[in-house]
Formats: structure tokens, sequence, C-alpha cells
């Protein structure tokens, strides 16, 4: 087959390392080569995405740039501390452009349609996140808007993960550690709640601002995110749904979804199937925050939902890279 990846995000970089060498390969980036970037925190789980990256042909531990002992979890009422099993951050952006090297690469083309241009692939595949290009827009799409910047300094106020929940599990602050006096910090929310906050961080910590970047985080699950396939469109990674919705966490999913689609590349109404089912939970994480943003919310009415998010998630411990306890769940609920 003859197969055309757009967008060179996490999941179309991963993507073109996966398919099979007897199909034929391009990809299409909407920025220039000098303009694109990864805009994310680049914090994931190492013990579970190694192993990924490893079928793509990488050593994920040359792109690791700070192991987590710790999250410190600001609730407004004095902190906790949850202790962490695999959280890293890495150099997403390098190791992103490391799996692209050597493909064929066509930068500044924004793909809108698919079009006569497209005429001699047999497949295109939507790995476009956000922007969803070519697949049916989604009815009552949810998006948390986010913005972040890369830091600089040597008044940095923390050595490790720290996260402030704000009220209503509407989203969170974060700082994640990069090495060598450097950081992330950024915020989502639904209300956008966080305007100014990372200003007065920058001007209290001295920090230079290497970028500053942002975009909305697509946090409707899969099962609303259908259809995911349209003529000889396929969609892959996050124009699919495929963040946690509780944490805006996209990069393992998207690759966990190349997976899928790689798996089934002969047989797209069963990659559907594939989809719909290992993201089930991501369908119920995401009813039980909209009750909470929709100001709909019981704890008696959820939880049953709640203790089934529990459950998941403590079964994944290391697929989510912490420690999960019940008590520290109730605590941010709380928020
Ligand atoms: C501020 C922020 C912080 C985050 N932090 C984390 C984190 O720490 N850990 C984590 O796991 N997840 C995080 N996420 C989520 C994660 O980054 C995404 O879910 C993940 O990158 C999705 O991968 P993707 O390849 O599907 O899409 P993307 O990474 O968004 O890639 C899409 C690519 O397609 C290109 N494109 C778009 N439209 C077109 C078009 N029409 N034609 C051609 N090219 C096009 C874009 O330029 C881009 O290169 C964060 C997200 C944000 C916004």
């Amino acid at each position: 087959m003859r197969i055309a990846v757009v967008g060179a995000g996490v999941a179309g970089a991963y993507l073109l390392n996966r398919i099979p060498e007897e199909h034929e390969v391009e990809c299409f980036e909407m920025r220039p080569e000098e303009k694109w970037y990864t805009v994310c925190a680049w914090g994931t789980s190492e013990p579970y995405i190694s192993a990924m990256v490893k079928k793509a042909g990488f050593n994920f531990d040359d792109y690791v740039l700070h192991r987590g002992k710790r999250m410190i979890v600001n609730l407004g009422r004095g902190d906790f501390e949850i202790k962490l099993k695999g959280l890293v951050t890495y150099d997403k952006h390098r190791l992103t452009h490391d799996m692209i090297r050597g493909h064929k690469i066509h930068w500044g083309s924004q793909v809108k349609a698919v079009n006569g241009d497209f005429r001699d692939f047999d497949m295109v595949v939507d790995a476009t996140g956000l922007h969803r290009s070519l697949l049916p827009k989604i009815q009552n799409d949810v998006v948390i808007p986010s913005v972040e910047y890369q830091v600089k300094s040597k008044e940095l106020p923390y050595d490790d993960f720290y996260l402030r929940p704000y009220s209503g599990l509407s989203g969170y602050y974060w700082f994640f550690p990069l090495g060598d006096g450097m950081a992330h910090i950024g915020a989502g929310d639904y209300f956008g709640k966080y305007r100014g906050e990372l200003e007065a961080f920058i001007k209290k910590y001295h920090c230079e601002v290497v970028r500053k970047i942002g975009r909305p985080v697509r946090v409707s699950p899969p099962l609303y995110c259908q259809p995911f396939s349209s003529g000889k469109v396929v969609g892959v990674g996050e124009s699919v749904g495929t963040v946690y919705p509780m944490l805006g966490e996209g990069i393992i999913p998207s690759m966990q979804c190349v997976d899928l689609f790689v798996e089934n590349l002969d047989n797209i109404p069963k990659y559907t199937d594939a989809v719909l089912k290992k993201y089930e939970i991501y369908a119920k994480v995401y009813r039980f925050i909209k009750a909470k943003l929709d100001g709909r919310f019981s704890l008696l009415r959820y939880w049953p939902t709640l203790l089934s998010i529990f459950v998941h998630m403590k079964r994944n411990e290391t697929r989510y890279g912490l420690q999960i306890r019940l008590l520290d769940i109730l605590k941010v609920m709380k928020v």
C-alpha cells in the first residue's frame, strides 16, 4: 500500500517507524521544519514507553531529562506527596525529530482535504492531533485551553514534579523539571483560571523564558470522537481522542493507538472496535470530569465510577508512573 501520514507529531512520527516495510509511506507536516515543535510538557512513564520506543528502533534512555521520585500536590490547604513509579520528563522534541529523520517528509504542507494530490495513495492517516483536519468535525468536542513556558533559572523552587489542581477538577497547574535548571511550567484549565499565574512565577524566580507554547488539549474520548475513518482517511492519536481526560496525558495513548492501527492495517472496522475497547475507561473518566465541570456531580451517584477509575489506575501504576491511592484521589476531588 502507499500510505500518507498527515501530521508529524508523536503519533505520526511513531507510525512512520511502525508501518511494515512492504508499505510505502510519506509524511505531510503543516509547519516548515524550522518552525515545527512538539508542544507538550514532556512527562511520561519510562517503564511503559521504553518498550514502545524500542519497537520503533530507539533507546528511550538516551532522551530522559529527569527521573522523578515524588510529586508534590498542592491543594491550597497543605501539600501532599505522591510517590512516583517511573514518571520522567524526556526530550520529546529530539526523539520525535529523530523518529522522522530519514523518512520522506513534506514540510510546510498543510493538508485541508484529501484531494487529487492524494489520488495515488491507498490510505491517508489523519495524525493531526487537535486539528483533526481530515475527519468529520466532532459534535460537542471538549478541549482544555492550556499554556506553557519552557524556562531556565538558578532559583527554581522545586527539584521534582509539582502539581496544583484547580477547583472542580477543571484543570491543573504544573511544574515539570527538565534538568540543568530548566523546567516546563504550564497550566490547563477549562475555565482559563490560570491567567497571569505563570508570568508571576517567571518574575518571582527570575526565569529566562526559552519558549512560550500552548494549545488546547482534546479530552473528548474516542467514544465521542467517531468516526475514526472516512473514505480513505483513518485517524490515529489525539485526532480520535486518545488523551487520558483526568491528566491531559496523550503521549503513550497516542502511541498505543498507532500500535492498534498497525495491527489492524488491513481491517479498519476491527481497528475501530479495538480503539473503542482499549479506551473504554476514558469515556467513563470523561463523563465523571464533565459532571464536575457542569456542576452535576454528586459523590454518591458517581462513587461506583470513581471506584472503577481508581481500580483501573491502581492496576496500571507503572503505566501512569504514579503510586495510586484512593485517599489521594479523594483529596484531589474535594478541591
Ligand atoms: C501544553 C500541553 C502539555 C502536554 N503535556 C503532556 C505530557 O506531559 N505528557 C503527555 O503524555 N501528554 C501531554 N500532552 C498531550 C500530548 O502532547 C498530545 O496528546 C500528543 O502529543 C498527541 O499526539 P498527536 O501526534 O496525536 O498530535 P500532535 O502531537 O498535536 O501532532 C499533530 C501534528 O500534526 C500537524 N498538523 C496539524 N494539522 C495539520 C494539517 N492540516 N496538515 C499537516 N500537518 C498538520 C501539527 O503541526 C503537529 O505536528 C500535553 C498537551 C499540551 C497541549
